[in-house]
This record gives structure tokens, sequence and C-alpha cells, in this order.
């Protein structure tokens, strides 16, 4: 963390937002800049070769202290500042991408041999990552459903992590995950869990037991659909110290001006996912009433599968929500292309609301739909709506559109 975040006078992370990261005064005029500029550089510079060495040697402990342009400088150090208050980790990794975290968290936590217990309601890439590149190399993994029985008897003697995301990513199941943290430390693995859904605004993993916790920064943090980025965060001494191998050695690295914009959005991380969160609410209301709707996936819903562990663990909501329509394929097809305010496409945590068809053979490989869909659902199809900043009378008008059409 940077020496910024002692002088933060409050736990409390909506003013910390607001005050991580500010522009330094210049020591002779007094005066300076409040927001902190966009610091590129591809290398540092050195006013002697004592300095050199002492920031040499403070790299070698552990610490942030860059001699080359990679790791970035006082913008990327207060993006990591940012990510750590918000999730409570004591140290942040940069990736370009959030799937580029997931990458490196993976690699610093398993070698050639060892295996990994992921919940099936994982983010799809997830499995294309396993597929292509980590089986290559000797690493397995199996895809369960993220009940106790059901790890405890994929549980093998190489296994090393287990990967969760909660909630899941197209059906937003809650996961326990206390519970399945405690039982993962009993066996010795290593907990990392996707919390781009949270992004440390609204859900906790660290606090809930997890040992990393990774996020996309692309979607609530960045907030208004214009990067890609994404991190890795921990409070564990040997996992910084992992990770912190991992992404040295990966390259991974993030530009300045992204870094910037991250922090940029995340000023008004607390205004967006609070507005968002209210909006999809009163769009569930409408939904909830019209006759094709079957279900809705939305935990902060009362009749979510997941309301109960949303209640005791997360402390908001955002804009994402799935719902079960009776539409077939080709009428929701035609429903999807008759929304006029929804974009249509993949994504979300943006201002703006967007829909997809959450796919037949996406749902297929998620246990929580064979656990929760009844036949109609079955015959059905899901939609996956972000709700965004638009006036909610005006998503809904939309939706009654499109439903009628
Ligand atoms: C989008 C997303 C990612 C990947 O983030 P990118 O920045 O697009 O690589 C990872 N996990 C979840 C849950 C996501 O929704």
């Amino acid at each position: 963390m940077t020496s910024s975040s002692s002088e933060h006078a409050t736990d409390r992370i909506d003013t910390r937002l607001q005050h991580i990261g500010q522009a330094p005064l210049d020591p002779i005029t007094g005066a300076g800049p409040v927001a902190l500029p966009s610091m590129r550089t591809s290398t540092v510079r050195f006013a002697s070769m004592d300095v050199l060495d002492r920031t040499q040697a403070a790299k070698q402990r552990g610490e942030r202290a860059p001699t080359y342009g990679r790791v970035g400088l006082q913008t990327h150090a207060a993006l990591e500042d940012l990510l750590c208050q918000l999730e409570g980790g004591q140290r942040a990794f940069l990736a370009p991408s959030g799937m580029a975290a997931i990458s490196m968290a993976l690699m610093a936590c398993l070698s050639q041999g060892e295996h990994a217990l992921v919940v099936d309601c994982v983010y799809g890439p997830v499995r294309y990552l396993h597929q292509t590149i980590l089986s290559r190399m000797g690493i397995s993994m199996d895809f369960v459903a993220p009940s106790l029985d059901r790890l405890q008897a994929a549980l093998r003697p190489e296994t090393r992590v287990l990967y969760l995301e909660s909630p899941g990513s197209l059906l937003l199941e809650m996961l326990d995950l206390p519970a399945l943290s405690q039982w993962a430390h009993q066996h010795n693995l290593t907990v990392i869990v996707d919390n781009t859904w949270g992004s440390g605004y609204i859900y906790q993993p660290l606090a809930l037991g997890a040992d990393i916790s990774v996020v996309a920064g692309t979607k609530y943090i960045g907030g208004h659909s214009d990067l890609m980025l994404g991190a890795a965060i921990t409070q564990d001494a040997a996992l910084v110290h992992k990770l912190h191998e991992t992404h040295y050695a990966l390259g991974s690295t993030v530009s300045a001006d992204d870094a910037w914009l991250a922090i940029r959005g995340a000023r008004t991380l607390g205004l967006r996912m609070r507005t968002c969160a209210e909006h999809a609410m009163v769009v569930c209301q409408w939904l909830a009433r019209q006759p094709q709707v079957s279900h809705l996936f939305f935990p902060a819903w009362p009749g979510d599968h997941g309301h109960a562990l949303w209640q005791r663990d997360a402390t908001g909501s955002n804009g994402l929500l799935s719902v079960a329509v009776d539409f077939t394929e080709p009428q929701v097809r035609q429903v999807i292309d008759s929304l006029r305010l929804f974009g249509i496409g993949y994504s979300w945590g943006g201002y703006e609301s967007l829909v997809t068809q959450v796919e037949p053979s996406a749902l297929a490989s998620h246990s929580y739909w064979a656990r929760v869909a009844d036949e109609r659902m079955k015959t059905g199809t899901v939609l996956r709506l972000h709700i965004g900043l638009e006036d909610p009378a005006d998503l809904i008008a939309d939706l009654r559109q499109a439903f009628a059409a």
C-alpha cells in the first residue's frame, strides 16, 4: 500500500474511494492538482547507484519498489492501494484483463501434476484456460457442483486449489463462501474467488475466508465500458510472494492510462452500483408480474434461491440479473432484437443496459440449473440483463414493447 493509506481517518469506503491516490502538492509552491496524473513510463530513473541499490534491496524484500516500468509508478500504486482497500487485502497485482488476472492467480498456485477443484458456476473462459493451456502444462481441473459432498468426492491427494465464483456466472448462484473456505483450508487448499460481481464494494471474499480475490476491473470498477483490467488481491504473505513472482515472470502489464481510468471510475463505484441495483430491483418488480416470466435470478430478490446467503454475506447488490422466460428460441431472439435501449452484447458493469441470451449449452454446464429449473423453465429460455443508469421507467417501457412484439 502507498503511504497515503495510513492517513485515511475513516474506515468508510465511500470516503476512502475519494481520497486514495491524491496527487502530491509541489513542495515549493504548496499547490498541485486534485487528480493524480497518468504516470506513463517504460522505466525508472535513479538519483545515484546507492538509491538504485536500496530500491533493489526493497524489491527483494517483497516491497512495492519499482526498478522498471512494467509494474508502473504512482498511478499503478494508487490503483493497487484502492483495490486493497476495497477487498481488504495487503497487496494487489494488476493484469491487463480479468481473464489475465485469473490465469495469473491459477499459475501462481498450481504446478505440474497438481489439481484444482473449480465450481461449475464459474465464468466460462476458465474452462477454456484449462482446456487450452493448463491441461497442456499437466495441471488438471474438475468442474463440480459447489456442495461439500461433491467437492469431497472429487478431492485428490494432489488437489491444491479451490476456485470459486460467488455469485456464479449466468445464474448468479450464491455460494456459502465461509463454509467452502473452511472445508478447503482443512485440506490445505488455497481458495481463489472471482469477485467481479462484488468488486470489493458489496462482497468481500477475503473477509469471508478466501485467500485470493480476483476481480475484472473491466466491469464495475472501470464502470464506463471503456477499459480492460484485472487484479489479484491477497492478504497472505506467502501468496504475495507467489503472485509477485508470477506477475513479474509473466510480464503482465497495465497501461498507466488504463490504471488512471480505473481510478477515475472507482470514485463513483458506490453511486453507480447502488443506482444500478435500485433500477434492477424496479425492473425485477415489473418482470415478476409478467405472465411470460417463470423465474428471476437476482440474489437481492426475495424469491432467489440464494437470497438468505446474499442477506448474510453481501452488503449490497448491482444491476446484473437473469430471467427465465417462456419464449421459444425464435421468440427470444425477436424480443432481444426489438429492444431499443438495451444494447445486445456481453459484459456488464458499465453505465448502460445490455442484454444477451444465456446459451442452453452454458445452462447445461451449471448444476444449479438442473437443481432449480422446473419443467416450465426447461422448455423456455433465459435472458441476461445488465440494468444500467437509464431511467428504469424507460427500460420497463422498452421491455414491455419487446415482450409484446
Ligand atoms: C468479465 C468477467 C471476467 C473477465 O474479465 P475480462 O476483463 O473481460 O477478461 C472474469 N470473471 C467474470 C465473472 C466476468 O464477468
